[in-house]
């Protein structure tokens, strides 16, 4: 089963997505993570995508497109859960010729709700796991200690066009894969494990 996660960035779409992939055995494929590896590591493509990361821009297809269809030549029998891509409709269109989409989940939530999460989202700068300051106040990761770190992608200006973008450029794919009757919407502000569970069922009952 290969699947689509859409929601605009700050909708909680990666800590659902890992979450999800987990328990439905799905490799969870985010091309967010892999772009953020790469500009750690100083890589070329790394160097060329954090100008539009840092500016909220999306990174150009040609980029994404490459480093998906390279990703996609490992072994997924289990299938895949895209977090992040495709983001646009060339990216749809091109992923349609790569492999067959099951299901899409949409995860509703306002943007002023996105902003208010994002501003607050600590990220722990050595094994990458998510913090919220609503509910942690401590600068420490609590998985392994390390310091927490804001994303330079996460303040209110560079959300909001980001919002901007995602309603240009990706909510459009709602439509294009609601036509083949794939869609179904999920209130991305229930409890983490509702929500979880909600697409868990959603997903099983393919
Ligand atoms: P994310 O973690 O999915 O919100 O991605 C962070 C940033 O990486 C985005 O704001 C874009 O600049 C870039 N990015 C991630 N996925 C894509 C994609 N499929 N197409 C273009 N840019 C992307």
């Amino acid at each position: 089963m290969n699947v689509i996660f859409l929601g605009p960035p700050g909708s909680g779409k990666g800590t659902m997505a890992e979450r999800v992939a987990e328990r439905c055995g799905l490799a969870h494929i985010s091309t967010g993570d892999m772009l953020r590896e790469h500009v750690k590591q100083n890589t070329e493509l790394g160097n060329k995508a954090k100008g539009y990361m840092d500016k909220g821009e999306l990174v150009p297809d040609a980029l994404i497109l490459d480093m998906i269809k390279e990703r996609f030549s490992k072994e997924d029998a289990g299938g895949v859960l895209l977090d992040g891509f495709p983001r646009n409709r060339k990216q749809a269109e091109e992923l349609s010729g790569i492999m067959e989409i099951h299901k899409v989940i949409d995860l509703v939530v306002e943007e002023d709700v996105i902003v208010d999460r994002a501003v607050s989202r600590r990220v722990c700068g050595s094994c990458g796991t998510v913090h919220s300051t609503k509910t942690h106040n401590s600068k420490e990761c609590t998985a392994c200690g390390a310091d927490l770190v804001t994303r330079p992608d996460d303040n209110e200006k560079t959300v909001r066009e980001r919002y901007r973008i995602y309603e240009e450029q990706t909510a459009p794919l709602i439509d294009y894969y609601g036509a083949k009757g794939l869609v179904r919407n999920v209130d991305a502000t229930l409890p983490i494990d509702e929500e979880a569970e909600l697409i868990c069922t959603i997903l099983g009952g393919q």
